[in-house]
């Protein structure tokens, strides 16, 4: 029996790792660690990939989405619209700016329910934060129509999405602000911690950059309350190699999920994530749903399939267990179990399979078989 794991970053390095090597020892040799040429080509080349006119690079997805807010100056007696089914970062950058997240909930494709989204909108309101989550777009034209007509900024949460499109445009590009993840698991993956902005705003940029450096464009004058939150030129380097191979492993990401939607299409007990019409799924996860039997509410069928595939040696992971209005740290917000219906059922339901790139076929048959076997 061999091991798959959910992922494994490793692969890649197996391809580019002359390659990364290389140009790492060229960074370590020139003595510029900070900021400076490999820095600034990896924005120039991330701009033109999304296709931005800007793209601010800065420490961390979570940095990118908090930066974004208070560049909007987003902040204390504001609301901010967005999903209670995505990883914490999401919500707990609304928060730090001093605002507060207003989680309205899912639908059947795990994104934001747009209809609520417009629902929930206030005096108060000033931005929106889709997720586009597993890699899957949301629908931006429509949220793009709801947003201008209330006046709302829209910042995209693309961390699981890098190289995903929304009829033809990429997200990132489409709403005001587009937040990236480089964590070694999302699509485009550093060798440590990184992310970016991007945005087709110049005053927007000016400002992110300034706030990404301690609040000063030059010198040693501030201006306003900064962070320290850049990318290093090592980091710059891997990213830039590897935004070349990007397109790539998106489409083997995309080969592994149809050979998914394939082989699992007519087994009972399972929904499977359904197609994108008008865009491209980048498949950061493919997440099924193990669904709920209504008899024995006591019992997780998804938990049960999860460790069985466990002791067959196929690790596949629980993205989220519990949405964001139940967590305790959002608990003074009032939230309370049966509110958002839909994100609760999925953080029961969901079951996230191996899925990278270099999956093999063989790799792929023994998660189908061992699926198959769990819900027999
Ligand atoms: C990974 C992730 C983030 C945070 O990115 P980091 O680079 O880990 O800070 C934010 N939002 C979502 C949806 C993510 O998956």
């Amino acid at each position: 029996m061999n091991k798959i794991p959910p992922f494994d970053v490793s692969e890649q390095f197996k391809l580019i790792g002359a390659e990364i090597n290389a140009a790492v020892l060229e960074v370590l040799a020139s003595g510029r660690y900070i900021g400076g040429p490999p820095v600034e080509q990896f924005e120039q080349d991330f701009a033109d990939y999304i296709g931005t006119s800007e793209c601010i690079a800065c420490n961390s997805g979570t940095d990118a989405l908090y930066l974004a807010l208070r560049s909007l100056q987003v902040g204390p007696g504001d609301e901010v619209i967005t999903t209670p089914f995505t990883f914490v970062a999401t919500a707990e950058t609304i928060s730090a700016v001093g605002a507060t997240p207003v989680f309205v909930d899912i639908d059947s494709t795990f994104n934001l329910d747009l209809d609520q989204v417009a629902a929930a909108i206030t005096d108060r309101t000033r931005a929106v934060v889709p997720v586009h989550l597993f890699g899957r777009p949301v629908d931006m034209t429509r949220l793009m129509a709801i947003a201008k007509a209330h006046g709302l900024a829209v910042i995209e949460d693309c961390a699981q999405a890098t190289g995903a499109a929304w009829a033809d445009r990429k997200v990132g590009s489409i709403g005001h602000i587009g937040c990236f993840s480089f964590y070694p698991t999302k699509n485009l993956g550093a060798c440590g911690d990184g992310g970016a902005i991007t945005t087709n705003d110049p005053a927007i940029a000016a400002t992110l950059r300034m706030l990404r450096d301690h609040g000063r464009r030059s010198g040693y004058y501030y201006e306003a309350l900064g962070v320290n939150s850049r990318l290093d030129a090592v980091q710059a380097t891997i990213l830039q190699i590897k935004l070349r191979y990007l397109e790539g492993w998106n489409q083997q990401r995309q080969t592994v999920a149809e050979r998914y939607q394939q082989r699992l299409s007519r087994l009972a007990g399972v929904v499977l994530p359904q197609t994108v019409l008008n865009g491209t799924h980048v498949w950061n996860q493919y997440t099924i749903r193990v669904t709920e039997d209504a008899g024995s509410p006591e019992r997780s069928p998804r938990d049960t399939v999860r460790q069985q595939l466990q002791e067959k040696g196929v690790t596949a992971m629980v993205y989220y267990p519990l949405p964001l209005h139940l967590q305790p740290v959002y608990q003074h917000l009032g939230g309370s179990a049966g509110q958002l219906p839909l994100s609760e059922q999925a953080a029961r339901e969901v079951l996230s399979l191996p899925m990278f790139p270099e999956l093999s076929s063989e790799q792929q048959d023994q998660v189908v078989y061992s699926l198959k076997d769990c819900l027999m």
